[in-house]
């Protein structure tokens, strides 16, 4: 790497409270129940079958639970030697609810960065992109928010993210096209302008940029 290292920083840690975009208020169970119960009757199912009977209130706390972004605290800490090469987690596993049908998505995450004057604790890359699934969402925007949340709380010189995903909405119903997958990437900064480390950031995930 040719790129010089950031003056090292001497403030203590801190700690980064990573509060929801939008707080998930008002989940009423009993009600989403209810919900379940009229759709399976409306999709002609008898629901008085008694194994059906805690079907509704099982799916209500399944969709509830995929739906329930957990805040942690992002602890970073100052880059003090002035570290400037890629950190690369790969193969973070992943499960959101695609917002066009509610059926998940599912795959991994590869997560990269090129320090600034902060780094972040490695298991922290695998909670922001709990976080972020944790939601209605389409994987490219999935993507993007994963990306941004690193540019934003770390500064760093350069961010990388790939996801790789099996949609189930394509691969059990639709075309059936099982066994694809869809990558989507988000790049910003050296990792993006910068030839040389955008090439080390794919070959380091594993894919020829
Ligand atoms: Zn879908």
């Amino acid at each position: 790497m040719t790129i010089s290292a950031a003056p090292p920083l001497t403030e203590p840690h801190h700690a980064l409270k990573l509060v929801p975009e939008r707080e998930r208020e008002g989940v009423d169970l009993d009600r989403a129940a209810r919900a379940v119960a009229e759709l399976l009757d409306a999709l002609g199912v008898d629901g008085t079958n008694e194994h059906l009977a805690a079907t509704p209130g099982r799916v209500a706390r399944a969709y509830a639970e995929f739906l329930a972004p957990e805040a942690f605290e992002a602890t970073t800490f100052p880059n003090d030697e002035g570290y400037d090469e890629l950190v690369v987690a790969r193969d973070i596993p992943f499960c959101s609810l695609c917002e066009h049908h509610l059926l998940p998505f599912r795959g991994v995450a590869h997560v990269g960065y090129l320090p600034g004057p902060r780094l972040v604790g490695l298991s922290k890359l695998a909670r922001v992109v709990t976080f972020f699934s944790r939601n209605l969402q389409v994987q490219e925007r999935l993507t993007t928010q994963i990306a941004e949340w690193l540019s934003v709380n770390l500064s760093p010189r350069g961010v990388g993210v790939v996801l790789e995903a099996d949609h189930t909405c394509m691969s059990i119903r639709g075309v059936r096209a099982a066994g694809s997958r869809t990558l989507t990437s988000a790049l910003a900064g050296v990792v993006r302008d910068d030839e040389r480390t955008r090439a080390e950031f794919f070959s380091l995930v594993g894919h020829p940029s």
